[in-house]
Formats: C-alpha cells, sequence, structure tokens
C-alpha cells in the first residue's frame, strides 16, 4: 500500500463488498502515480451527492487522489475481471485500464463505485498502456453527464485529471485520467467470466451479489435467478429505448459494455444523432453497422440472451426447463422495448393516453424526418413550441397533411394545450451535446489547453430541458459536410 498520510478527509466512507467475492473476479492493483497531476473538471454536485467535501478533493493533495498518485485510507483498490462477446466474439477481457478505488456509500445510503479509468496498467492490459487520453476522457465526462440530464441511467463523471504523462496513439497525446462513478460496474460479461471460467458456486456468488446490490426484492422469490433475469431484460428495455429517444448512439454495445444495473456505461465513439438516420453509424471500428442506430434494440435482445446463458445453471437444475423459462422472459423483450418506446414518442408529441393512430402518426413523422434528413432534435424542439414553421420540415411534402392531423389528435384530447406542452418540453430536450460542440471543446483542451468551452458545454448541456437563453446557442445543428463524414473512435 502506498502512502497514506497528508490525505485530506475528504468524506470517504468506503465498504468494498465487491472484494468480498471470490478472489477469482478480481486482481488487487495500485493505480501507477500520475507525474504532474492537473484538475481539469470536476463536478461539485455529484462529489456532494457522493457525501465528499468538494474543496477538499480540489486541493492539491486531493487531486493526487483522483490521479491515482495517492490511495485514499480505506480503498482496496483492484482490476475487476470479466470477459465478453466483442463485436459478436467471445474473449476474455477484465479492466486493463482502470483501477477500483472501493465503493462509496453516500450519506443517502446509495452505494457507488469510485472507479479510475487511465490509471495505467493492470493484470488484464494485455498490450495495451493502461493509459487513456485526455480527449476520449473529457468526451466521456461531457455525454455521461448529459445523459444523466437527460434522464437516462448513467454512470457518471466526477473529474477529469490530467496526468503529465504522455500517451502515446497514432502521436504522442496528453494522457488523463477520469474518476469515473457508477452504482457498480458489474456487467453481462462478469457472469459470462464467471459462467466460462468459474466454478458453480463461484457463478451463484456472483449472482447473490448482484441480486443483493441491484435487485434485493427478488432475494425472497420463488426463483432469484430467474427473477434477476426477469428485472435486468426490464431495465435494458427501457434503457434502449430511452437511447432511441434521445438519438443516442453507444457505438459498441459489446457484452462486457453492458451493465447489470441497467446503466450506460463505457463511452467509447458514441454520438447523438443531428439529422434523423436510422441505420447511421459514427464508430470508425464498427465497419458493418452492427451496432448502427436501429440495431441497437435488437442488439440490446442478443445480449441479453448471452446474459440469459450464464444464469440456466442457476435457474433449473433441468437443462431445458431453464432454457424455458429463460426465452419465455427474452420472448417479450420486444414487447416491453416497443411499450416503453411508443409511450416515450406520445410523450414527446404531447399525447396523453393511446389512441389507434398514434401508432401511423409517430411512424409518418419518424418517416418525414428519415426522407428529408431533418435534425432529430430540433425537429421536436420545433413541435413543442408550436413553430412548426421552424422545424426543417417545413414546406416538405406531407408535413402539412401530418401536421393537421397531430393538431386535431392534440385538440381531440381532454388535456389542455398548455398541459400538452408542459409534456413535450418535458420529454423534448433543447440541448444535447452535439457532436462538433464536443469536438470543438475536446479541440480546444487538447491543442491549447483551453478548458472553458468543455467547461461551458458541461453546464449547458447538464440541464437539457431548461430552455435557457444560454442553451440556445448550442442548439444550431452542424454544417451538413462535417456531419455526414463525423466520425468517432474508440476510446483509447
Ligand atoms: P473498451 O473498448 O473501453 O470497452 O475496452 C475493451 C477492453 O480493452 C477492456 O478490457 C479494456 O480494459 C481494454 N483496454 C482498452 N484500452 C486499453 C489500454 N490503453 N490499455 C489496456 N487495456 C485497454
Ligand atoms: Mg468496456
Amino acid at each position: 500500500m502506498k502512502n497514506t498520510t497528508n490525505i485530506p478527509a475528504v468524506g470517504w466512507n468506503f465498504d468494498n463488498s465487491y472484494t468480498r467475492l471470490p478472489e477469482k473476479f478480481f486482481t488487487k492493483t495500485n493505480p501507477e502515480p500520475a507525474k504532474t497531476p492537473e484538475l481539469i473538471i470536476f463536478n461539485e454536485e455529484l462529489a456532494e451527492t457522493l457525501g465528499f467535501d468538494a474543496k477538499q478533493l480540489q486541493s492539491e493533495d486531493g487531486v493526487k487522489i483522483l490521479a491515482g498518485t495517492e490511495i485514499p485510507e480505506g480503498a482496496e483498490p483492484i482490476a475487476q475481471a470479466y470477459a465478453g462477446h466483442q463485436f459478436g466474439n467471445f474473449t476474455m477481457l477484465g479492466d486493463g485500464r482502470a483501477v477500483l478505488l472501493g465503493e462509496q456509500v453516500a450519506p443517502n445510503g446509495q452505494r457507488f463505485d469510485i472507479q479510475l479509468k487511465g490509471s495505467g496498467r493492470t493484470a488484464y492490459s494485455r498490450g495495451g498502456d493502461g493509459r487513456a487520453a485526455l480527449g476520449p476522457m473529457l468526451r466521456e465526462y461531457i455525454i455521461s453527464e448529459a445523459m444523466h440530464g437527460l434522464g437516462i441511467p448513467t454512470s457518471r463523471s466526477l473529474a477529469v485529471v490530467s496526468t503529465g504523462i504522455p500517451v502515446v496513439r497514432e502521436t504522442f497525446l496528453p494522457g488523463a485520467v477520469l474518476t469515473r462513478i457508477a452504482s457498480s460496474h458489474l456487467r453481462f460479461g462478469t457472469f459470462q467470466y464467471a459462467a466460462q471460467w468459474g466454478q458453480p458456486e463461484e457463478l451463484k456468488s456472483l449472482a447473490d451479489y448482484a441480486i443483493d446490490r441491484h435487485y434485493p426484492e427478488v432475494r425472497d422469490t420463488d426463483n432469484p435467478y430467474l427473477e434477476l433475469l426477469r428485472n435486468v431484460i426490464a431495465r435494458h428495455a427501457s434503457l434502449v429505448s430511452k437511447w432511441q429517444l434521445a438519438g443516442f448512439i453507444h457505438g459498441v454495445m459489446n457484452t462486457d459494455n453492458m451493465t447489470i444495473s441497467g446503466e450506460t456505461i463505457d463511452y467509447g465513439p458514441c454520438a447523438f444523432l443531428d439529422t434523423y438516420e436510422t441505420g447511421r453509424v459514427f464508430s470508425s471500428i464498427d465497419q458493418y453497422g452492427r451496432y448502427a442506430y436501429n440495431n441497437q434494440p435488437k442488439i440490446t435482445g442478443w445480449n441479453l440472451a448471452r446474459f440469459a446463458e450464464t444464469l440456466l445453471p442457476l435457474i433449473d437444475e433441468d437443462q431445458a426447463q431453464a432454457i424455458e423459462a429463460a426465452q419465455d422472459l427474452l420472448g417479450d423483450f420486444g414487447n416491453q422495448f416497443q411499450q416503453n418506446w411508443s409511450a416515450g414518442m406520445r410523450a414527446k408529441l404531447g399525447l396523453f393516453g393511446k389512441e389507434e393512430e398514434d401508432e401511423s402518426l409517430i411512424d409518418e413523422l419518424l418517416k418525414l424526418m428519415h426522407d428529408h434528413k431533418a435534425d432529430y432534435t430540433n425537429t421536436f424542439r420545433a413541435l413543442t413550441f408550436d413553430k412548426p414553421e421552424e422545424t426543417p420540415l417545413a414546406g416538405k411534402a406531407g408535413f402539412a397533411e401530418w401536421h393537421a392531423a397531430w393538431t386535431l389528435r392534440r385538440e381531440e384530447q381532454t388535456e389542455s394545450p398548455e398541459e400538452s406542452h408542459e409534456l413535450m418540453r418535458n420529454s423534448n430536450p433543447a440541448i444535447i451535446p452535439r457532436n462538433h460542440r464536443v469536438e470543438e471543446a475536446i479541440e480546444a483542451a487538447v491543442d491549447d489547453q483551453d478548458f472553458s468551452l468543455t467547461r461551458k458545454l458541461v453546464e449547458a448541456v447538464r440541464n437539457p430541458y431548461a430552455y435557457s437563453d444560454g442553451q440556445l446557442a448550442y442548439t444550431e445543428a452542424p454544417p451538413e459536410d462535417e456531419e455526414r463524414n463525423f466520425k468517432t473512435y474508440c476510446g483509447t
């Protein structure tokens, strides 16, 4: 263990339950120290929620902790073991460039993993350097905080610290460590690892642990493992519907990047749609569009099936029975997704209740948006404020008819236009972290050490339903060519 003197009492309240799992699930690993740690961005609001003294944590000694240079008292740093299907191929993975400091029990009693991402090599690093570049860590910070603001379950970002250690990619880039906060880092891939390489009792320990941590209500049911599966399916049906509704493309939906908690995790080559193109792919490594926007629900279903397979021996001793029970649950995923998504779409259109014509109303609008490459967020924003003339669809064939049908549907509902407007305001973000804005902010940070753009962008995207004046500048869609050519690169 490293020297723990001079470490400020920032409010650590560790209880590291994961380290009480069988040793197979982790390797004790200290983060590698940074060279010249410098705080780039810090999340005061989140620090307070976690029970930290935000001021202390931002002091020179506090920043050393966020950089991995000092280890706080009560931390038991580990790298977690997991496997996963990456673009369909099963492989052993694990935290190759992240270390879990421990679990902070917040004043409200909730438990959060405190993870340093980019803090050096671990037993699972394979050929990698265990490091992360500043750009991708800022990207994760911006997008995860935006997702939280949008009301989408997600890991969060407490801080980014530059390390003073250059990382070698195609060129030398400034290195950084992101402090990631998640309700846990249990992944579908953690279960795949246990099922593939663990003893039956190790798999059972993991499942029991996941139940206690995330789904304690299923503990006393007749078949807790089947109920675990039911709950994870429900959370992911909800999660992916929220991604679709917000126009979020994760980019690397490998099973190691899918959480048992149902939070979005591992922001690599992710991006938000500008124009509505259903087959949109941003990730440079996703050559075949496996993780394209419109494939995300289907891939979630595929990933859930991989997770379900790991639970079969726990669900029933009789394998055929276990498969039948799991398939029953998996078979309902599509329906659950559809229900969540269509409820969300009705809210985006200010519609209460559910009428027969709603489905075609939604489909027709999306088709118009797709055909005319309309900006997704701005179309809904203009509709929210009853300014059809400002939607990118104004004047396009079919839009006036669609608008008339939608208006009629709204007039026929008993709720007032004000209530409908309110519903739309709370369902349609004024602002998303647009790719050109994210890139502009990161470029200024990396090339000119100007972090003001990143900080301003985070402030703007944090309350996406505020519709404040300050957000207006961020609502502009990018120039068409810039958008078409936009690619994201894996978060290394
Ligand atoms: P990701 O694409 O971030 O989900 O990472 C997939 C796997 O590659 C995980 O096991 C990571 O820990 C590992 N990995 C990614 N980048 C690095 C790196 N620079 N050094 C070591 N391992 C890495
Ligand atoms: Mg990952």
